[in-house]
């Protein structure tokens, strides 16, 4: 009997000897010892590349999740790594505590979101990984190996972004505030406007962003800060209804340009613009039911307006069937070794197409632009890169690759996909 697996998008699919669910720490110690190779873990399976793919075992972290303890006095708090996010927010606010910044889902497991440096937006805020004060794992051999940031610096920073290629997270400890209310702030402007007041404005907040709604030569730009202001209600979502309009658009005008951009432009120009102060766990995450595939690629913080300029020119260009907004936000610098926020700040713009087309024409079409600005691609999301440009892009690949090699001297994590990322011959 075989068994199928398939990412949220339905791109990447798999159908390995085994899928397994091991109930603790003991029984997933064992699978690693003794399951069909590749072994590849999954969080909930909403990335876009092949990470999780595998002829041999797919293991999910499910039944390891949930609180192991917490500290008052430092914000910091051990997780399962098989906890989801949306599951994680509500134990966290239970005591008292906040992520200090969330990506535009709920729906990842921790060690998911850690696996691909899954990032929100702001200019001073990491990345999910930067949180990092310990990390637990099982290595290739089965053993539960322990690093910290007082004792292991290195190791936290070789292994906190790991594309389930360091061994299997289990555990791992983070550094959380205080929980916190946010006055989150819409509202639509010129995307001539936007690129040209790019770094003030999205160094104006504590987190700020902007999506680019195609053949509309308008953003909606999204500010969030600190608030002690009384609660008001978040109002009530329409992403989805515009991205139904946005569609039948694209689908009755796509030859008449002119025509459909004069719509959008209409359609645009009336959205409301939105004010509202709630708590964190409240304000970040939205549903994402339009199924959709993306590139996102990690750029030098200064090149993101020109390199997104190029990206509007070539999709109004050549890409008519082009509908999904595209997504325009800044991540702080870290010290991780595969963080593509590696010391530097960072532009990061996201690039979606519609899961019913094929996303591969306009996503090759749209990469050698974020390159040739020094892009890094997302873990989790689409791209064409190997080894050769990876050691390019990460001063420290060559001493990231031999950690690696001492966690999984035996290749029991390596797929045929993430041996064309590291460059492993089989
Ligand atoms: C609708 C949607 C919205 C998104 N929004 C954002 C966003 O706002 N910001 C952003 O940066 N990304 C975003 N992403 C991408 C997504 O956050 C990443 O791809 C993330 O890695 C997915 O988490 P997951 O739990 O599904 O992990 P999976 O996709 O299942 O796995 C990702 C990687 O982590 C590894 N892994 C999982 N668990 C473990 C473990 N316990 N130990 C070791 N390795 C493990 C896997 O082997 C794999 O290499 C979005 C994706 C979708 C589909």
């Amino acid at each position: 009997m075989s068994n199928s697996w398939s990412n949220w998008s339905g791109l990447v699919t798999a159908s390995p000897k085994q899928i397994a669910t091991p109930a603790d720490v003991g029984a997933l110690a064992d699978l690693v010892r003794t399951a069909p190779s590749p072994l590849r873990v999954v969080g909930a399976g909403h990335s876009f590349t092949p990470l999780v793919q595998s002829e041999g075992t797919i293991v999910s972290l499910e039944k390891i999740a949930g609180l192991v303890s917490h500290d008052a006095a430092t914000n910091r708090a051990r997780v399962r790594a098989g906890t989801r996010l949306g599951s994680l927010m509500h134990i966290l606010e239970g005591i008292g505590q906040g992520l200090p910044n969330m990506g535009d889902i709920d729906k990842q497991a921790i060690g998911g979101a850690l696996g691909t440096a899954t990032h929100g937006s702001g200019p001073k805020l990491g990345a999910y990984h930067t949180q990092l004060e310990t990390v637990q794992i099982v290595d290739g051999q089965g053993k539960l190996r322990d690093f910290s940031r007082t004792n292991d610096q290195d190791l936290i920073h070789a292994t906190g972004v790991a594309l389930g290629s360091f061994g299997v997270l289990t555990e791992v400890t983070l550094n959380n505030i205080a929980t916190y209310r946010l006055r989150r702030r819409k509202w639509v402007l010129p995307i001539a406007d936007m690129l040209r007041d790019f770094e003030t404005m999205m160094a104006g907040h504590r987190s700020a962003e902007f999506y680019y709604i195609p053949f509309s030569g308008y953003a909606q730009f999204i500010a969030s800060d600190i608030s002690d202001a009384a609660v008001t209600p978040r109002p009530t979502e329409d992403d989805e209804e515009g991205l139904a309009t946005l569609r039948k658009l694209r689908t009755v005008l796509r030859w008449l340009p002119s025509l459909r951009g004069a719509l959008i432009k209409g359609a645009v120009k009336k959205i409301a613009s939105e004010d509202y102060v709630q708590d964190w766990l409240n304000v970040y995450a939205s549903d994402r039911r339009t199924k959709f595939n993306e590139m996102e690629y990690h750029l030098p913080y200064e090149e993101g307006p020109k390199a997104l300029a190029e990206i509007i020119a070539l999709t109004e260009k050549h890409f008519p069937e082009v509908y999904f907004p595209m997504e325009v936000r800044s991540v702080a610098p870290d010290e991780f070794w595969l963080s593509p926020f590696h010391k530097r700040l960072t532009c990061s713009i996201a690039i979606h197409h519609d899961a019913a087309n094929d996303p591969l024409p306009f996503m090759r079409a749209a990469e050698p632009i974020f390159r040739k600005y020094g892009g890094r691609p997302h873990w989790g999301k689409m791209h064409s890169l190997k080894a050769a440009d990876f050691k390019k892009l990460y001063p420290r690949w060559d001493e990231a690759m031999a950690v690696r090699r001492d966690i999984d001297p035996d290749n029991r994590f390596v797929s045929p996909y993430t041996a064309g990322l590291f460059g492993i011959e089989r």
